[in-house]
């Protein structure tokens, strides 16, 4: 199914998101580890995009990576999620981003569990859970 891409300038999302949402969401910062509201966070539900409420992530591919951020082996669909390449920070990464609003939400990593070997590491700021 199509998805419509939202749009907002930085001072619309500015207003919407807080200090640290925009910082993180918008400008790719990281919160530190074990800071989040989710990294320990065991509710049975769905985590949404905190910019624009697409459903991202379910609680049941939640896991303790001991990272210190919400850790999940696969995406609720991969159609909601974009990677790209990131070369930051001296590092190859894949970045995750929200494939509807841009919101940057964390990088993927190879070192998961079974069944996918995969690490969604996200910050709990792009994050919404219901
Ligand atoms: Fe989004």
């Amino acid at each position: 199914m199509a998805k419509k891409k939202i749009s907002k300038s930085d001072a619309e999302w500015q207003r919407i998101l807080s200090p640290d949402q925009y910082r993180i969401m918008r400008l790719k910062e990281t919160e530190p580890a074990f800071t989040g509201e989710y990294w320990d966070h065991h509710e049975k539900g769905v985590y949404r995009c905190a910019g624009c409420g697409i459903e991202l992530f379910s609680s049941e591919s939640k896991y303790d990576s001991g990272s210190g951020w919400p850790s999940f082996f696969a995406a609720v669909s991969d159609n909601n999620i974009r990677k790209e390449e990131d070369n930051s920070l001296s590092m190859q990464r894949v970045e995750l981003m929200c494939d509807r609003c841009g919101a940057h939400l964390g990088h993927l990593f190879e070192d998961g569990p079974e069944p996918t070997g995969l690490r969604f590491c996200i910050n709990s700021a792009s994050l919404r859970f219901t």
